[in-house]
């Protein structure tokens, strides 16, 4: 049977891109629902330096994973035309590059979620040791009871609001030893 090619009138606007108007290669969908090789999107973004649709420009947030099912879909009917276009691809070094520039950013972007998230869950793990503790002297020693190293922590858990009492405190230790 013969393979239909891409310059065919009849190329499903399902199995073009939006970019190139050819057959899709590596189709990725965006959370937009638009549609691009994943080479097209890496030029795209090589010379806008933007992670956004180049159709409607929202954001893509995220990495573009390879829409399997489409591509197999797409392989399946443009078989030919798509391996034509595959080789062109690979051989092309603007393209590699492109594609390797769009890998790196997505992971330097990941690495810092990873970083916040992380800081994020340190400073809560900090924020609960602290208000534990707080706690802790607040319940099983009564007030009569705390020496000033305790008044002196208290007044420091207390926040900002707190910290002149805190200095007329210290003073007040200070002048009766
Ligand atoms: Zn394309
Ligand atoms: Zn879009």
């Amino acid at each position: 049977p013969e393979e239909r090619k891409p310059e065919d009138e009849d190329l499903d606007p399902s199995c073009a891109c939006l970019c190139c108007w050819d057959v899709l290669v590596d189709p990725v969908t965006l959370l937009c629902q638009h549609t691009f090789c994943l080479h097209c999107l890496a030029l795209w973004f090589d010379v806008s330096e933007r992670d956004v649709c180049p159709q409607c420009l929202e954001e893509w947030f995220i990495y573009p994973e390879i829409d399997v099912e489409l591509r197999d879909t797409v392989n399946g009917l443009f078989y030919s035309s798509v391996q034509r276009r595959r080789s062109q691809i690979q051989r092309d070094a603007r393209i590699s590059r492109s594609l390797r520039r769009l890998e790196r950013y997505f992971q330097l972007e990941m690495k810092f979620y990873l970083y916040v998230i992380c800081y994020t869950l340190i400073g809560l793990c900090f924020y609960m040791q602290n208000l534990l503790s707080s706690i802790d002297i607040l319940t099983t020693d009564p007030a009569t009871k705390w020496n000033p190293n305790d008044v002196a922590s208290w007044l420091d858990m207390m926040g900002p609001w707190a910290e002149q009492y805190k200095e007329a405190f210290k003073q007040g230790i200070d002048y009766g030893r």
